[in-house]
């Protein structure tokens, strides 16, 4: 089977963190395109091109979600994407250096593919990626 590259939006706010998966997603060899937004608004704006967005063509299949930021937290961003009838079946993994329960629970609750703790070590957050790279390779996309 040919490998189709499906696309990848990371929502993120911290401009290292967002440096640090584009270092990861480069040594690790990950092919994918990467798209980024700065919160949760930002990537509904692009997911649904509003907002004077322009809208993310292939939708992508796949998010990273960091959980802390402005304008719109990760949470608040998973529940507007879980009540959209086109949006709610992307797999959402959150990326997050946030080790609550609370969290975690709205997090699964909001049915999230992965729930992953920003590792402290750069090698093993390229280890983390990796392996988040061979699940969805792995995983048939509607
Ligand atoms: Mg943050």
């Amino acid at each position: 089977m040919e490998d189709k590259l499906v696309n990848i939006l990371l929502v993120e706010d911290d401009s290292v963190d967002v440096m640090n998966v584009q270092r990861a997603f480069k040594k690790n060899n990950i092919q994918n395109p990467l798209f980024f937004a700065k919160n949760g608004l930002e990537a509904l704006a692009m997911l649904r091109g509003t907002d004077n967005f322009v809208k993310i063509n292939p939708s992508p299949q796949i998010i990273l979600l960091d959980l802390n930021m402005p304008q719109m937290s990760g949470i608040e961003f998973l529940k507007e994407l879980r009540k959209d009838k086109v949006l709610k079946a992307i797999s959402v993994f959150v990326m997050t250096t946030s080790n609550n329960d609370r969290d975690r629970l709205d997090a699964y609750n909001l049915n999230v593919a992965g729930y992953i703790l920003k590792p402290v070590s750069f090698e093993k957050f390229v280890t983390a990626v990796s392996i988040l790279d061979s699940y969805w390779k792995l995983c048939e996309q509607p």
